[in-house]
């Protein structure tokens, strides 16, 4: 089966740097490091922990083997599950096509309307660019990332249907 969510290999020596590094480019930690005894086939343990990561919205898990704590037990599989940097969108300014006053809006995952605060004009902002943002040592290409569910704007408002583009050159 097909899956866009990778799980990472980190040698034990590596552990530290490797979850320094990676919480430094804004990897979020999703809930607790999952702990699994080594006691059967490696493969099995990493469906059942994508499946588990894929719920949570993960993009990238790193996984560690621990040797056993005493002898005679199995080592110990450490899950760390991730999701990468969600690019933060910040109020941009708008031109209106209507009064030509500037107004400041935030581009959401899709294109929305906002109404003009000076005239009530409809003004489309267009979506917010998703950025690719890839796991430390092996990139994992975000093929399937959901968008979060952002309540959209009425577009009862339209009037017109065609809006000429924002004055002013960037
Ligand atoms: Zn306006």
């Amino acid at each position: 089966m097909a899956s866009n969510l990778e799980i990472l290999r980190v040698e034990k020596s590596q552990e530290a740097s490797y979850l320094e590094e990676i919480q430094n480019k804004g990897f979020e930690h999703l809930g607790e490091p999952l702990q699994i005894e080594y006691n059967r086939d490696i493969n099995q343990i990493r469906v059942s922990i994508q499946a588990q990561a894929m719920q949570l919205g993960a993009t990238t898990v790193t996984e560690v083997e621990n040797p056993p704590s005493q002898a005679g037990q199995p080592p110990m599989l450490v899950y760390y599950i991730w999701r990468a940097p969600q690019p933060q969108p910040e109020p941009q300014p708008f031109a209106c096509p209507y009064c030509t006053r500037p107004f400041m809006a935030i581009p959401a995952s899709q294109a929305q309307v906002v109404a003009c605060p000076t005239c009530g004009g409809a003004n489309i902002i267009p979506a917010v660019e998703q950025a690719a943002i890839s796991a430390p040592p092996a990139p994992t290409p975000p093929s399937g990332m959901e968008e979060p569910a952002i309540p959209s704007a009425p577009r009862a408002a339209i009037e017109e249907p065609s809006i000429s583009p924002p004055t002013g050159k960037r």
